[in-house]
């Protein structure tokens, strides 16, 4: 019954004003389902049909690269199975970020933040194929992406294979950034998978237990018990919490006579942690930090990694320091896969960051390719040139101004497409759209022009 009003709606919306319901589409069924219908506007209506029970269509292949947030949140509001789907991602499960720093201190364990992805995808009650295997190129003009299995082979190898599709779902991530500094690769430990979080936890404990042995020198056993967390954002800070209740409240009471030598520093390139987030906010997590006898470091930028040592300049002083360390975690920053580099290349996005989408979340320059999640980024419409498009639609007869009944007409869109006028009706308090009108039209004749408007 939902899905019949729903594409009632999409219809009237399609024949009235093709572009916005488009947009109509992807904000009634925020989910996957609605980027499916919306690949393009001409088949919209065959797919309409075919949801309506008619067999004859040839199914569509939806390929959607990823088993993360993006990929499993499109994959769950899928709700046809008039499409053939198939899922491609080196990591067979969906795995709950947030919590990993609570794995990498063992308060959780890792199966807790884990659901396989056949399991998801056997909820949805049709067929969706998985092959563990990672994509590494897409070729939009031959539409297939070539992947390589992640298993081995009898004969040592992995398996190469190509998939074609009719639409694409990228929802790949991003992988760690370590902004090229020397080191960081091959000494730090991560924060991006679940393999990261419990190796991290091993390390910790490897520390204590080498810092345990008899022959340790003091100096030695203070580097072996130093804790180095690189990045004051989010990920970092929860980190250097769960670490320092990791080691100061669990740990060292198993280590009593070393306990002493334990020592936790946050490095941050800016001036405060958690910058992105409202002052209190940030005073408060460094106030407490203090407390907990965390050194917090801002203004400090890692410059080096060795084995033993982590070197970082500090912006104001202009010296550059360097810190004996027995493990550094580097939860900080994001940066687009290679495949995808080479992918944004071939589509004329190369000198971009992330993989530029319309609000539909459809590649720049590409009907049949979508693309979600950190991977991502949605390019914003210039909402003046919108306003313009609509007014102009409203005003049939081409007066420059809109009447009631015409701006009546268009208020069904605008609120569609810009959810935000709702939300100012009700801070407002103003009953429904129209007051507004009344608000900004001139005379009696209640008018408003494109400027009011
Ligand atoms: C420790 C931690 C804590 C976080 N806490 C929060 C939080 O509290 N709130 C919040 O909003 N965000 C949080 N985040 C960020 C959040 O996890 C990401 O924004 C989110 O995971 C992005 O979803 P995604 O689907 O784009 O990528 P991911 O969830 O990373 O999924 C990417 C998927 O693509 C797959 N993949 C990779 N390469 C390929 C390939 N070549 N071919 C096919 N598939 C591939 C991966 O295996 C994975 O399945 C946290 C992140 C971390 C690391």
């Amino acid at each position: 019954m939902h899905g019949y009003k729903f594409y009632k709606k999409a219809s009237k919306a399609f024949h009235s004003y093709p572009p916005l319901s488009r947009l109509l589409l992807a904000c009634t069924l925020s989910g996957g389902s609605a980027l499916v219908a919306f690949s393009d506007g001409i088949s919209f209506q065959r797919r309409v049909y075919a949801d309506e029970g008619n067999r004859q269509c040839k199914k569509k292949k939806v390929v959607v690269l990823g088993t993360g947030w993006a990929a499993t949140s499109f994959l769950k509001t899928l709700k046809s199975d008039n499409f053939e789907v198939q899922v491609v991602s080196p990591r067979s499960y969906f795995a709950f970020t947030p919590l990993l720093p609570s794995v990498s201190s063992g308060t959780v364990e890792a199966r807790s933040i884990v659901e396989p992805i056949r399991n998801i995808l056997k909820r949805r009650g049709f067929q969706v194929d998985f092959k563990e295997a990672e994509c590494h190129k897409i070729e939009p003009d031959k539409k297939r992406v070539i992947c390589r299995s992640t298993q081995t082979t009898n004969l040592g190898q992995k398996e190469e294979f190509s998939i074609d599709y009719d639409i694409l779902i990228i929802a790949v991530g991003a992988q760690v950034n370590t902004f090229n500094t020397p080191g960081v690769s091959e000494h730090a430990h991560f924060m991006k998978e679940i393999g990261d979080a419990q190796k991290a936890r091993n390390t910790v404990i490897d520390c204590f237990e080498r810092a345990s042995l008899p022959r340790i020198s003091d100096e030695e056993r203070e580097r072996i018990l130093h804790f180095v967390v690189v990045g004051g954002g989010p990920v970092g800070v929860e980190y250097a919490a769960e670490l320092h209740d990791h080691v100061v409240q669990d740990i060292s009471k198993l280590y009593p006579s070393i306990q002493d030598y334990v020592k936790i520093t946050l490095l941050e390139a800016g001036d405060h942690i958690l910058n992105m987030y409202d002052k209190r906010i940030t005073s408060f997590a460094e106030s407490k930090f203090k407390r907990d006898g965390i050194d917090v470091k801002t203004g400090s930028t890692v410059t080096m990694v060795t084995d033993k040592e982590v070197s970082a300049k500090d912006r104001a002083a202009g010296t550059s320091l360097s810190l004996p360390y027995g493990i550094v975690v580097w939860p900080t920053g994001i940066g687009s896969r290679p495949f995808v580099l080479d992918f944004m290349k071939q589509i004329g996005q190369g000198k971009r960051r992330l993989l530029a989408t319309d609000e539909w979340l459809r590649v720049e320059g590409l009907d049949n390719v979508y693309a979600l999640g950190d991977c991502a980024t949605i390019n914003q419409r210039r909402v003046m040139e919108d306003i313009s498009a609509i007014f102009s639609k409203a005003d049939r007869n081409n007066t420059g101004k809109l009447n009631k009944s015409e701006f009546k007409e268009v208020i069904g869109d605008i609120c569609e497409r810009y959810p935000q006028v709702e939300i100012h009706l009700k801070k407002s308090q103003m009953k429904d759209i129209l007051t507004l009108l009344e608000k900004s039209s001139e005379g009696d004749d209640k008018q408003i022009d494109i400027e009011k408007f």
